[in-house]
This record gives C-alpha cells, sequence and structure tokens, in this order.
C-alpha cells in the first residue's frame, strides 16, 4: 500500500483500523456464532470478510468493519460455487448451464457407483483387469448399429481422437460449407489441425458436390470427413454430398469417412417445431465408418464424446495415445450406461432432453397459466403469451419450438435479471422487447413455487408496474 494522502477523508484510517484475524476470533460479540464452526472454516470466513471491506474500502465506501459482515461471509463460504439453477430461458440444451439434466436413474447410478469402488477396469467374471467402456460398448452397438464403440471426454476430443487416428501426418478432405465454429470460439478447423491431419478444403461455402471430394482425393488422404452444421443452416442455392453419397465413394477408394455428428439422437425426434436431425442409426447405415457425437445434446446423458464405427478402425483408435488422456471417469460411465439403457428398454421418454423437447403446447400453456397464478399470489402482476424456445446446444438451429412463458413489464428489466439471478435458487430468464420472459419449457412442475417466490422478491427489489 501506498503512502497515506493528506485528502483521503478517513479511508486509510478506517483501513488502518481493520481487526486481524486472530482479533476477530477473539471478539466476544462474535464468539457465539464462531463457536461450533470448525477453526479453519472460521478463519476463512474471517478472511473472507475483512478482504471484501477492505476492497470496499478501496472503492470508496467508508464504513467500518462489523460482525454482520462475518455472517455474510460465512453464507458465502455455505454457498458452492457451482449449483443448481432453474432455466426459464426456453433453451433446452443450453451449454452455459450445464446442457442436458440427467434423468434421476442416472443420476442414482452415478451416486452408487461413485460413493465407494466399483469394478470400473475390473473383469467381474474373469478375477482380472477388464475394459473401463465395456459396460457401454454393447449399449452403443446395439442402439447404433454399428460394429464398435468408444467414449471419449466431449465430441471434441473424439473428433481430435479419430483425426489423430486416421489422419495425422495425412489428408483430411472436409467442405468448405461444413467448417463450423461450435462455440465459445472454437472452430472444428482449428480442432482438427491439432489433430496432426493437413486439412483440405473443397467446394464452396454453399455448394460441394461428389465430384470435388473425389478430385482431391490423393494416395495420402486419410479419412474423408463430414461435419453436422450443429448451429447454422445452409439455405437457397446450396449443394451437399450426403453420407451416404460420400461412403460410397470412401468405400470406392479406400479412404474411412468419419462424420461429426455433434449433437447425435438416438432415435427420430418428433414434435411440434422440431426439425430433421440425422440420427446415429441411420448415419451409421449411411455407411459412415466413424460416427462421433455428444454425450450431453440431444441424447441427453453425460459429457461425452461417443464414437461408434468399423471394428478395424475402432480398434485403431482405441490404441492410439490420445486415448488415454481423454478417457472418461467412471461417473460418466455410470451416467451414460444408465442413460443408454433407457433406449434400450424403449422409454426415451424417461430421458429428460427428449421429454423436454417433445412436450406438446397445450401442457406447456397449462405450467405458465400456473405459473401465473402462483405468480399473482406474490402480487406479481404478468400474463402469459406463446413464446419460441430453441434446442441449444448446437443442434437444429432452424427449429422454434413453440413454448409458453409468463412475461412481466418492469420497470428495468436488466436489474429484474439481476434479482431473479441471485435468488437461493438462482432463476435465468431473459429480455425480450423490453419485457422479461419466464418460459416454462425447461421448469418442472416443483420448480414453479421457487420461480414464483423469486420473482416475488425481486419485484420487491423492483416493483413490475
Ligand atoms: C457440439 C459439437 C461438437 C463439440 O461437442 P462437445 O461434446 O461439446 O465437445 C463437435 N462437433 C460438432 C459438429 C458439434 O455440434
Amino acid at each position: 500500500m501506498g503512502a497515506p494522502s493528506t485528502n483521503d477523508g478517513g479511508k486509510n484510517a478506517l483501513l488502518r483500523a481493520l481487526p486481524s484475524i486472530e482479533q476477530l476470533l477473539h471478539r466476544p460479540s462474535l464468539e457465539e456464532r464462531l463457536s461450533g464452526i470448525p477453526r479453519a472454516r472460521a478463519v476463512a470466513a474471517l478472511r473472507l470478510a475483512v478482504e471484501r471491506v477492505r476492497e470496499r474500502l478501496l472503492r470508496g465506501e467508508a464504513r467500518p468493519f462489523q460482525d454482520s459482515d462475518v455472517e455474510d461471509a460465512l453464507r458465502v463460504l455455505a454457498t458452492p460455487n457451482l449449483r443448481p439453477v432453474l432455466n426459464a430461458t426456453g433453451v433446452v440444451l443450453h451449454t452455459n448451464l450445464g446442457r442436458a439434466p440427467l434423468a434421476p436413474e442416472a443420476v442414482a447410478r452415478v451416486a452408487e457407483v461413485s460413493r465407494g469402488y466399483s469394478n470400473l477396469e475390473y473383469d467381474l467374471d474373469e478375477g482380472e483387469r477388464g475394459s473401463r467402456y465395456a459396460p457401454v460398448i454393447e449399449l452403443l452397438t446395439g442402439l447404433t448399429g454399428a460394429e464398435d464403440a468408444l467414449v471419449v471426454n466431449n465430441c471434441a476430443g473424439a473428433a481430435l481422437l479419430v483425426l489423430a487416428t486416421l489422419a495425422a501426418g495425412r489428408e483430411a478432405i472436409v467442405s468448405r460449407g461444413e467448417l463450423v465454429e461450435i462455440g465459445g470460439g472454437f472452430r472444428v478447423p482449428d480442432v482438427m489441425k491439432q489433430s496432426g491431419a493437413r486439412l483440405v478444403e473443397v467446394g464452396t461455402t454453399n455448394r460441394t458436390r461428389r465430384s470435388d471430394y473425389e478430385s482431391a482425393l490423393t494416395p495420402d488422404t486419410g479419412v474423408l470427413m463430414k461435419v453436422h452444421r450443429s448451429n447454422f443452416a445452409l439455405v437457397g442455392f446450396t449443394e451437399e454430398v450426403e453420407t451416404k453419397e460420400l461412403a460410397a465413394l470412401g468405400r470406392a477408394r479406400g479412404v474411412p469417412v468419419f462424420v461429426d455428428l455433434g449433437s447425435g439422437a438416438l432415435v427420430p425426434l418428433t414434435g411440434e417445431g422440431l426439425t430433421d436431425e440425422p440420427t446415429v442409426p441411420a448415419t451409421v447405415a449411411a455407411g459412415a465408418d466413424v460416427v462421433a457425437f455428444s454425450g450431453d445434446k440431444l441424447l441427453g446423458g453425460p459429457q461425452a464424446g461417443i464414437i461408434v464405427g468399423r471394428a478395424a478402425l475402432l480398434a485403431r483408435v482405441k490404441k492410439h495415445p490420445l486415448t488415454r488422456a481423454l478417457r472418461i471417469d467412471k461417473m460418466t460411465v455410470a451416467a451414460l450406461e444408465a442413460t443408454l439403457e433407457l433406449y434400450r428398454d424403449g422409454r426415451p421418454e424417461a430421458v429428460p432432453t427428449y421429454r423436454l423437447l417433445t412436450q406438446p403446447p397445450e401442457s406447456l400453456r397449462a405450467r405458465a397459466e400456473r405459473l401465473l397464478a402462483l405468480l399473482a399470489v406474490k402480487g406479481v402482476k404478468a400474463r402469459v403469451a406463446p413464446t419460441s424456445g430453441q434446442v441449444g446446444g448446437g443442434a437444429m438451429p432452424l427449429a422454434r419450438l413453440p413454448s409458453f412463458a409468463c412475461i412481466l413489464t418492469v420497470g428495468g428489466p436488466a436489474a429484474f435479471l439481476e434479482y431473479l439471478r441471485e435468488a437461493d435458487v438462482p432463476v435465468i430468464g431473459r429480455i425480450s422487447d423490453g419485457e422479461v420472459v419466464l418460459d416454462v419449457r425447461c421448469l418442472a412442475e416443483e420448480d414453479l413455487g421457487p420461480v414464483a417466490e423469486a420473482v416475488g422478491a425481486a419485484s420487491q427489489g423492483r416493483q413490475p408496474c
């Protein structure tokens, strides 16, 4: 800290007067509150409290340290940084909000398996080392029609691994119309380059033909790659080579075809507003040799990058050293196995993502009406209106899901959303046309009470008009 200036308005005096941790530990007025709290936690809280007051003083807020600062710090320590929020955005696969919510079956399996030891890499029949992927391979091959499967950390990792295996030091041919940026600034071409593959772009932004791939093929081509456009659509004067046609070309020339499917639905999703999405089984059936897709997009499971395809190619992928670097943990195996079982058992509606995407609009309207009633009890004026939500997570960019929301007209909508984020269970809404929109698509019945509670509190901070 610099030398005290002459016109600090008492700020330096207040800074100097900040109590030490030792003094606070023995302050009689705090004794009762701090008794029964482990000493390390009490010290952490006192440090945080003093630090927060110091920062406020430095910002120019002339308020001395108070005992209530300790109470605030204890509350901060008791609140996990990563915690549940209520998604009132209407976006089902919201990457910022953790993407797919897990089915209760998957959550229970994670708890069961991670609490103690498990047979993660232990073959119980043979009493010897086994494969951590064994529990999900049969489920994945059964559900996709592929010969073999492997699971890594996420789909970007899967694409990296597949390209590193099939095309490191060689050429990977891909259409210019498919070089997407996934989100968060990550671009498929950059991931491809990291694999060591030489990217060969063919076609134009809007049109790529079979002959473009064909004339780019050389003896050094390692793979023909197709990337699902995920978060944008190509409309108008366009042409692309379907997986089936690319697979035929690859077969004729002895070059494997790899499809980065991204969203990766296991079953067709039909419902109001949903658009056609190539499923994993359809992509395998179309002849793709290797397909990669995310575990936490349309599949509705844990974060994972699933790779399915021909046994001979998968055997090579499994031997690549990156497989070890990208391996999944037991919680992912547990959640994925439990989620895949729901599909195997013909119960996709038990997977929250599937259910949230296929809800009929009438039931959404009814839920919005129930939220409206709860808001009225809190004295909050709102109205129910139809909205249009998105799938999110880089899937079905053109789909506009007809949904319903409670709309609030408030003085400062941005500040209102901030209040909602400060609730015990933060509520994440959005602003449309200057109004606060609370879409009910991703809210469960039991979420409506807490949402109304948060809105009630927020409107006391800022009265809706
Ligand atoms: C989303 C997406 C990815 C990345 O998937 P993560 O599981 O988030 O790593 C890769 N490729 C495509 C085409 C995608 O849509």
